[in-house]
């Protein structure tokens, strides 16, 4: 049975001191509940003090990190081009470059690829095909995102 063009595997190794993917100005990251929780526990506040603090809402409510006002680059990017909450950073971050969008097809890919270095990198490893997968289940999960707290299980939430 025929399946995406990734199925088999694709190559890449994120790259140490890189940062590209989050020093877009304007870049959009959407949060999942989990998200907001993880985060916010790390954070040392409660959810709503945190989405208060460190998120904003999209046109239509759903719930993504702020941005610096001098440059539109994530609140969370420091001056190393290293993220301050790494090991707890969303889980679309975390699933960057195997965004649904990148994958669409070998173009969408292309494209990808002159953003992110790591893509057939020379240290690139092959990252199979499941787990491509599962990357791509977390992003949509969280580009569903929520749009208030608790979050709701309404149409709007789904
Ligand atoms: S652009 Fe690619 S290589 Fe660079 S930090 Fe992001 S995922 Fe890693």
């Amino acid at each position: 049975m025929k399946g995406p063009w990734w199925k088999g595997g694709v190559r890449f190794a994120c790259q140490s001191q890189c940062g590209r993917c989050c020093d877009e100005p304007g870049g959009i990251v959407y949060l999942s509940p989990d998200d907001a929780r993880r985060i916010a526990d790390h954070e040392g506040l409660e959810v709503p003090e945190w989405l208060n603090r460190d998120a904003r809402t999209t046109y239509d409510g759903r719930y993504v990190l702020k941005s610096r006002e001098s440059d539109g680059v994530c609140i969370h990017l420091d001056e190393n081009k290293q993220c301050d909450i790494y090991s707890v950073r969303p889980q679309q971050c975390k699933a960057f470059p195997w965004w649904g969008e990148n994958l669409a097809d070998k173009r969408s890919w292309s494209q990808t690829k002159e953003r992110c270095p790591g893509i057939d990198a020379e240290d690139a490893l092959l990252i199979d095909g499941a787990t491509i997968r599962l990357h791509v289940f977390s992003d949509r999960t969280s580009s569903k995102g929520f749009r208030s707290w608790p979050p709701s299980t309404g149409f709007w939430n789904r």
